[in-house]
């Protein structure tokens, strides 16, 4: 997996930048959208959602800690409009967002809203994730709820 970053001119358009590379820790989290559903790791010990991945909860260190799902739903915490073409064939422009997610104060996901216009989200929006699949893996992505 080293080309993930190569520059085909006729790639179709794209809404984000590269696909992720997949290790053992994340690989859950990037093709979790096969479902439908958006998955984060939960700590059952103490109840504490987590992302990105890691070996153990932040926490507590509770090593025995799964992939859980979730409801997609969350609250615009930051924005900003891309209107850097900064890899061939991206679409601009284009919202980047930070959502922090329903579930847990904090638990914040950056992704982006390539279906919605541009002046059109405010900080405190809420809105639901949907996917894109790409290759192997299944992009996160929002849209208004
Ligand atoms: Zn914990």
């Amino acid at each position: 997996m080293t080309d993930t970053h190569s520059s085909e001119t006729n790639a179709p358009e794209k809404t984000m930048g590269p696909v992720p590379e997949l290790d053992e820790l994340n690989s859950f989290f990037w093709t979790s959208g096969a479902d439908g559903q958006l998955r984060m790791q939960y700590c059952e010990d103490c109840q504490y959602w987590q992302h990105p991945p890691s070996v153990c909860c932040r926490k507590c260190l509770n090593e025995d800690i799964a992939p859980k799902p979730m409801s997609g739903t969350g609250t615009v915490a930051a924005l900003t409009v891309n209107r850097m073409p900064w890899i061939p064939g991206l679409k601009i422009p284009y919202l980047l967002v930070i959502v922090e997610l329903d579930e847990q104060q904090g638990l914040r996901l950056t992704s982006a809203m390539p279906a919605a216009e541009p002046g059109s989200v405010s900080i405190g929006d809420k809105v639901k994730v949907s996917f894109e699949q790409r290759e192997d893996v299944w992009m996160p992505f929002f849209a208004l709820q």
